[in-house]
């Protein structure tokens, strides 16, 4: 494993010249591990309902905007029809709902229950969640938590995570691990930060034992604090995501079809990202996150997309098996 120091990594970061050369190292890095394997992961955001006022997000709380919760019913037909289409994972991802919370997380522990019943992989993004949910998720089955720290600078958390504590969030994430979930973690690019800040997420990302790690540019939201904020350039997401590849040589980095749709997945891959997600099928009524429905009910955020496009690259989508069983190595 190349060995990169704090400086290596800003040095990176900050020189445009090397960028080849990081991308290159990258890919051999991830064929070396992955061979020409890749992982897609379906998408199921079932409630865009949330009790947070995140500066950044356009599920924010107060946001005015038409909102859903799809019942458990309508949760499972749309992770058959993922799983059929040759998925890896179902990642059931919501908003902080005031609702799931009431309820204690019955619903959520059903679906991850019914899913798993047919050998399929879950991850699991409610937000931060106690304790006793967690030991639940676990119980259940759920292979992954996710929750997405955004930035390792203190100050810059409190400016994008209103009223939230960054501790209790990465404390959830510990104790999830330590419960034997695999955990994913992740930082938005171009949200005020400097290549310091970066490298120190990376960092941190790699010290909490993170499995999976994701990096995602940030776009403005209608109607939020952030709105007037640029999306930044993508050279800096991709530099990131061969940093972490050279890092953690093992990890699961996604290249999200969130931020630039289908066309943004080929550069995500050629920086060394080796798993696709925020696949959805189209005419469900799902939303994205960063971009709610580019390409969605086009069809363009497909299983099918996805992979026509990773075999014009020389790279083929894993099967189901190959996938369980890279994962459970890493229990
Ligand atoms: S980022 Fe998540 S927690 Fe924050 S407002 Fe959006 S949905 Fe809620």
């Amino acid at each position: 494993m190349l060995q990169l120091t704090k400086d290596d990594i800003i040095n990176y970061l900050k020189n445009d010249e090397l960028t080849d050369e990081l991308f290159k190292m990258a890919r051999e890095t991830r064929k070396r591990i992955f061979g020409d394997k890749i992982f897609l992961y379906g998408f199921v955001y079932f409630s865009t309902w949330c009790r947070n006022n995140c500066s950044f997000c356009y599920y924010r709380r107060d946001n005015d905007i038409e909102r859903y919760r799809k019942s458990k019913e309508e949760v499972l037909d749309i992770a058959d029809r993922l799983v059929a289409s040759g998925v890896n994972l179902i990642d059931l991802t919501m908003g902080e709902d005031a609702q799931y919370h009431a309820e204690d997380f019955e619903t959520a522990v059903s679906i991850i229950r019914e899913i798993k019943k047919q050998g399929v992989p879950v991850m699991v993004s409610p937000g931060v969640v106690g304790k006793k949910v967690i030991d639940r998720f676990a119980e259940a089955g759920a292979d992954f938590y996710a929750l997405y720290q955004e930035t390792y600078n203190r100050e810059l958390f409190k400016k994008l995570r209103i009223a939230q504590d960054f501790d209790e969030r990465l404390e959830c994430k510990k104790y999830a691990k330590q419960k034997g979930l695999l955990i994913e973690d992740g930082i938005l690019v171009g949200i005020g930060e400097n290549e310091e800040d970066i490298a120190e997420a990376l960092l941190q990302m790699g010290n909490i034992g993170a499995s999976q790690v994701r990096a995602m540019s940030f776009v403005p939201q209608d109607g939020t604090p952030m709105e007037e904020f640029k999306t930044p350039k993508r050279d800096m997401e991709f530099k990131i995501i061969a940093l972490m590849r050279l890092l953690y040589p093992k990890v699961l980095i996604p290249a999200s079809l969130d931020v630039d749709g289908i066309l943004g997945l080929e550069k995500r891959v050629d920086a060394g990202a080796n798993v696709v997600t925020s696949i959805i099928p189209p005419k469900t009524g799902l939303m994205g996150v960063a971009q709610g429905t580019m390409d969605v009910d086009e069809g363009g955020r497909t299983f099918k997309e996805a992979t026509a496009i990773l075999e014009k690259m020389g790279l083929r989508a894993a099967t189901k098996e190959e996938y369980k069983s890279y994962i459970g190595g890493l229990k």
